[in-house]
């Protein structure tokens, strides 16, 4: 497959931009090779520079539930623009994005509209210790929440779960704030509950993670989440990549979890940056201007976003069946996979929730983020260039989400399939 024009501009990209990218894993670092350049998106399939066409399983990194470009998305995006592109005041469309949300999450009272889900979750963190009083959070190993100081965390060494910087230019004195447990550990959470419950000021967890590639929560551990707030611990499902896409009321509503605040973005902008957290009147009381944890935005609840999002939620509620056919096509994937990876003898462990799936190439089951390692990236590199080359673009990194949308066919998913046999 002729790749030049991607490969010339990538050069070019890398004279100007750090690593030619304006987020990392876009360089394809965890599977060489060069990034493809995308200029265009129609349905479940995106165009590159060199005009090949690919049928495409990262979606914009979740937020296309409907594909691209979508007709009405566009007409609806269209016309607010032609008014304006940004005010800095009030606007209708908020009113409307935020009674969307609460139709979603009939827990939620208030909803306070953000551009990124890092803001989302920084801001939600904030608004946790406003509120409680208190200075520790809790995060899970391999969930990941954007890149606010306080979350590029990870374990500390021993039995301590005190969080070390995960990145440079983190200090350790934020670090520490941070407490690092290990996903689906129950004991693990519950022990430090009873060491340590009254210090807590939230715990914000990936209800279905998609960001270790995908895990799926115990029924056990979902159980000990929800004791934290006997503790007086807030909970905050981070629901930026979950929200809309494993039901209406995401992760929320499909496992019938009752968190204290949720972090809302990707599908909500409707492929526009527009992200949000939401929660109870008495907690989000506390949030400038009505009360004292400041938080601010030039561009939040900007007219475009809140277009494209508020026409997107509307396109899923107006569709019954919308998530019974993402179900349906993800299983189709989901056993396709297997069958074909079963009869080539590789180990491997398929881990899926409606529409988001990941292959790890381990034996499974695949639970915790210990396990998620295991799998063979080598053959996972190997893997992802040979559905490249025949046209599938699947997400550049094993620790990631495929995700499907309802312009994904059922003919598409047997075309994917295909392609992995003759990749393997
Ligand atoms: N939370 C989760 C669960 C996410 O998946 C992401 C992004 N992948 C974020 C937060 C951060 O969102 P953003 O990239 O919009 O800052």
């Amino acid at each position: 497959m002729e790749r030049s024009v991607s490969q010339r501009l990538f050069a070019e990209a890398q004279n100007h931009i750090p690593g030619g990218v304006s987020s990392p894993v876009r360089a394809f670092r965890a599977v060489g090779g060069t990034p493809v350049f995308l200029v265009k998106g129609e349905g479940a399939y995106v165009f590159d520079a060199d005009g090949n066409r690919y049928l495409d399983y990262v979606m914009s990194w979740g937020p296309l539930i409907l594909g691209h470009a979508h007709p009405e998305v566009v007409a609806r995006v269209k016309e607010v623009a032609e008014k304006g592109l940004t005010f800095g005041a009030p606007h209708p469309l908020e009113v409307a994005l935020a009674q969307a949300v609460k139709r979603a999450y009939p827990g939620v009272d208030l909803v306070r509209f953000v551009s990124t889900g890092t803001e989302a979750t920084m801001s939600a963190i904030r608004l946790a210790r406003g509120y409680t009083g208190r200075k520790y959070v809790v995060k899970f190993r391999g969930n990941y929440h954007g890149h606010a100081d306080g979350l590029l965390v990870e374990a500390g060494s021993g039995a301590l779960t005190f969080g070390v910087p995960s990145s440079a230019g983190v200090p350790e004195e934020y670090a520490r704030l941070t407490l690092v447990l290990e996903y689906n550990d129950p004991e693990g959470l519950r022990e430090l509950l009873r060491a340590r419950g009254e210090e807590i000021a939230a715990i914000i967890f990936e209800p279905v993670v998609g960001n270790a590639g995908v895990l799926v929560p115990t029924e056990e551990f979902l159980k000990a989440l929800h004791e934290a707030q006997s503790h007086g611990v807030l909970l905050i499902a981070d629901e930026v990549m979950t929200g809309f896409r494993l039901a209406f009321g995401g992760a929320t509503e499909r496992l019938g979890l009752k968190p204290d605040l949720i972090t809302l973005g990707k599908i909500l902008g409707g492929g526009l940056p527009a992200a949000a957290y939401a929660g109870r009147r008495e907690i989000l009381e506390k949030v400038a201007p009505l009360g004292p944890v400041y938080q601010a935005g030039t561009l939040s609840g900007n007219p475009l976003a809140m277009a494209a999002g508020l026409a997107t939620l509307e396109i899923l509620e107006g569709n019954p069946g919308a998530y019974a056919y993402l179900e349906a096509l993800g299983a189709r994937l989901e056993a396709g996979l297997k069958q074909v990876l079963s009869a080539k003898g590789i180990p491997h462990a398929v881990n899926r929730m409606g529409s988001m799936l990941t292959v790890f190439f381990t034996e499974g089951p695949v639970v915790t983020f210990q396990d998620a390692k295991r799998t063979d990236t080598e053959l996972f590199k190997r893997f992802f260039h040979s559905l490249l080359d025949r046209g599938v673009y699947w997400p550049p990194s094993n620790f990631e989400a495929a995700f499907l949308s309802l312009a994904h066919t059922e003919e598409d998913v047997e075309k994917t399939l295909e392609a992995v046999e003759k990749a393997l």
